[in-house]
């Protein structure tokens, strides 16, 4: 390459930094390294496709703007994503290294995927606790999670310069692909760093063992202290244990005071934590925190196309559209349709008619709405009350025993959308208008008073991972 481009870049790249937002810098802009292929032409090396495809939609004017108030030559500008390098490119390569030093990792990278090395990477990563389906390659950037995304790679290029972060959202939204994919980058970029990634409920079972064996304590110290990347997946779990809390309090500061990256996901934002303690709704807070909606339609679409993709899986565009416009709720079970028509074609060899999508999406939906009968919510709302289900549909009236009734017979008109009447025939024969009377006064409460709210989300929290 051109000396004298890699100086245009240069400058190039502080008018770009001025343009654009920190993150967008960062995530889009920084990455990208730049290899003059003739006089008018650049390419740039992008770390993956969808680097690629954002920075055209967003950034190629801007950028191709830039150079031509610098240098008044209109550069044709294209890309090429990391993995599709060809080997003999190593030698411009090279030069570029001397653009930006993020090349140097992207070599590492390559060297490191091929031969035993890759064998290594995989292990490190599963090692780390990482399932490596996980990454920022296949996490598709939709409206719901586009500045979770950007965070958490910013987050995975520079460890502790945001402390921590903080990710929520609804079920099966993406919070651990995304948190996953940043271990898993961390690790490409330098396979030396120590990372662990674990469940809040892993914690909790580990933390208990150790409490028990005094030279288990200092191990597991040890472990989560000697990091420098812990990812704690739905860290919700440690609300209302005081140890585990006492605990994770602990480690929290070992590891922010050292400067390194916490990362964590969760339902609800901190504040909003029922039984989790001030001081670590405050520290939870201190970072950034960043939320995943449920995904629009486009991206519901953009989700089945890159898994049909993946899986080099032939299927009709028709098809994902149907399955993009009924199956709205969360990516879980727009993966599910498909997995389920994938495998079908596998089986049985047989083209997908019209009957067979629909039957899928339809026994996926269902199997959603129907396993929320009555009897489920009693046996949640029992176990959550630590009473008997045959409480629930007794005679007793005491006011242990009437509150979770009356909240379970809320939740099957709510959640499982069961006429009063068919409720009251599943709590022991009861009648239209004592149900109606229970619906009533939980719904009010649910509305006026905060405690029951939180009480109700929670089961209702509950539900869902169980259904
Ligand atoms: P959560 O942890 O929020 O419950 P997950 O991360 O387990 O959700 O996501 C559920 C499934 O949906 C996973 O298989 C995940 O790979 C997939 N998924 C979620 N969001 C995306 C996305 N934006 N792009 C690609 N796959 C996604
Ligand atoms: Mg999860």
């Amino acid at each position: 390459m051109e000396e004298n481009f890699i100086n245009i870049w240069e400058k190039a790249l502080e008018a770009l930094k001025e343009e654009t937002s920190q993150i967008a810098y960062k995530t889009y802009i920084e990455v990208m390294v730049p290899r003059l292929v003739d006089k008018n032409t650049v390419c740039f090396l992008a770390p993956s496709s969808y680097h690629i495809e954002i920075c055209k939609k967003r950034y190629l004017d801007l950028i191709q703007n830039t150079l031509k108030f610098l240098t008044s030559v209109d550069y044709q500008i294209t890309f090429e994503a990391k993995d599709a390098i060809p080997e003999n490119a190593e030698d411009e390569a090279l030069d570029v290294e001397v653009v930006k030093g993020q090349y140097a990792n992207m070599q590492v990278n390559e060297n490191s995927q091929t031969g035993n090395a890759s064998v290594d990477l995989k292990k490190i990563k599963e090692d780390a606790g990482l399932n490596t389906r996980y990454s920022f390659d296949n996490f598709v950037i939709g409206t719901n999670n586009r500045f979770a995304q950007a965070t958490a790679y910013s987050v995975s290029q520079n460890l502790g310069a945001t402390n921590p972060l903080y990710i929520y959202g609804g079920v099966g939204l993406g919070k651990t692909h995304l948190m996953q994919a940043i271990g898993s980058a961390v690790i490409d970029k330098d396979p030396s760093k120590k990372v662990i990634y674990c469940t809040g409920e892993l914690f909790v079972n580990e933390l208990i063992k150790a409490m028990l064996n005094p030279n288990m304590n200092e191990s597991f110290k040890k472990k989560f202290r000697n990091v420098d990347l812990l990812l704690i997946d739905d860290v919700q779990i440690i609300a209302g244990k005081d140890k585990c809390q006492e605990e994770f309090f602990h480690t929290f500061n070992s590891l922010f005071d050292n400067g390194k990256q916490i990362v964590l996901t969760s339902e609800k934002p901190p504040k909003e934590i029922n039984g989790l303690e001030d001081r670590l709704k405050t520290r939870f807070s201190m970072g950034v925190s960043v939320d995943i909606q449920t995904p629009d339609y486009e991206t519901r679409f953009a989700i089945l196309k890159k898994r049909a993709e993946e899986e080099r899986y032939v299927i009709d565009d028709d098809i994902l559209v149907k399955i993009a416009t009924r199956v709205k709720s969360n990516v879980r079970e727009l993966e599910g349709v498909f997995n389920k028509l994938m495998a079908y074609t596998k089986f049985t060899n047989n083209p997908l008619t019209d009957a067979v999508v629909d039957n899928t999406i339809e026994s996926i939906l269902v199997k959603n709405t129907n396993i929320l009968t009555s009897k489920l919510i009693m046996q949640v709302v029992a176990k959550f009350f630590d009473i008997k289900v045959t409480d629930l549909t007794s005679d007793k009236r005491s006011t242990t025993i009437a509150f979770p009734r009356q909240i379970a017979m809320y939740l099957c008109r709510e959640v499982a959308d069961m006429s009063f009447s068919a409720i009251g025939k599943d709590f022991g024969g009861r009648d239209h208008s004592t149900v109606l009377h229970a619906y009533s006064k939980i719904k009010d409460d649910y509305d006026n008073n905060p405690d029951t709210k939180d009480l109700i989300d929670d089961i209702k929290k509950t539900l869902e991972r169980e259904s």
